[in-house]
């Protein structure tokens, strides 16, 4: 149960979506954007996150977009999880998410609620960060088409009443080779202690991590490593690990060595994948 009341508005449109955002904010109220709405009650229902209201986004018609033609794929962002999986436009998007959460809740998480969330798991992020996938926004500024690697930084760079509306995919990134591997530490449904993706794009690593550190990131540092055939392997996974943007950090899914050994692991693996001998 929510301990606290708060108004509930439906938005048929993003223009009208904002317009309401910014009149409840002119009125001194506090409000969170709902979309697949599993965060928000989570939150809620626990008392650490308090609202005077919430501005249901579902109906937006773009948001519910999933579309492919011979060029790209879009996803609105209220599109679920499974749809996601379901269409499987995007094998390693739909590889990512299936991963998320257990069947029942995906069914509900959207993939822009994934993205913009608080959580920092973001999994479904990490696939559209290798794939220089674009983002769609709507804001006081109108709508805006931006590199999510540019509007991405620790966190989706939004302004407080800008809605992701929808996630743009190059059709022939969504077709090449890829790793994908998620470390537990017990049950297929724990948040990840590891998730690494990469994709081979004309010979080179595109590489995105999550739950490691702090934060998901790619990185161009770390890519430049990776596709440097002047290391071994060794020093390629060592001076990877020294370039990280935060250390790994510690926490009850595992400790920083333990940690630090499933991602060596992994990105051997990884290499041997995509990269053969280097
Ligand atoms: C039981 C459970 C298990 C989970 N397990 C995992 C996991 O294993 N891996 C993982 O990566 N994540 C996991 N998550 C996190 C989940 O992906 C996020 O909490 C996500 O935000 C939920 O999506 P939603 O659509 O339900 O978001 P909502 O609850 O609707 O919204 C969450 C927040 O995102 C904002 N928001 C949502 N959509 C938009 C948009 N289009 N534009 C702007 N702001 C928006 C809202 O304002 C709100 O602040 C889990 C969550 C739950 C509840």
């Amino acid at each position: 149960m929510i301990s606290f009341d708060f108004d509930y508005y439906q938005a048929e449109t993003a223009e009208e979506a904002v317009e309401k955002y910014l009149e409840l904010v002119d009125e001194n109220k506090s409000v969170s954007y709902f979309n697949g709405g599993t965060e928000i009650v989570t939150y809620a229902r626990k008392d650490k996150m308090n609202f005077d209201a919430v501005i249901d986004i579902k109906k937006i018609p773009e948001c519910s977009v999933l579309e492919e033609n011979d060029n790209e794929i879009t996803i609105g962002a209220s599109i679920s999880l499974n749809e996601v999986v379901e269409k499987n436009y995007f094998p390693l998007l739909s590889d990512s998410s299936k991963v998320i959460a257990d069947h029942t809740t995906r069914n509900q998480i959207t993939i822009g609620g994934n993205i913009t969330g608080r959580l920092p798991f973001k999994e479904a992020l990490l696939p559209l960060l290798v794939a220089e996938a674009q983002v769609k926004t709507y804001g006081q500024d109108g709508f805006k088409t931006r590199p999510i690697n540019e509007v991405f930084d620790k966190r989706m760079k939004l302004a407080k009443e800008e809605i992701l509306i929808q996630i743009i995919i190059d059709k022939e990134k969504s077709k090449l080779p890829y790793y994908q591997k998620r470390k537990v530490k017990q049950s297929e449904t724990d948040y990840p202690i590891m998730h690494m993706t990469a994709l081979k794009d004309n010979d080179e690593i595109k590489f995105a991590l999550s739950s490691l550190c702090a934060f998901p990131f790619r990185n161009k540092e770390i890519e430049n490593i990776l596709n440097d055939d002047s290391i071994t392997r060794e020093e390629k996974i060592d001076q990877t690990i020294e370039n990280f943007p935060v250390p790994i950090n510690s926490n009850l899914r595992g400790g920083k060595e333990y940690k630090e050994m499933i991602f060596r692991n992994s990105l051997n693996d990884c290499l041997d994948q995509l990269r053969g001998e280097n």
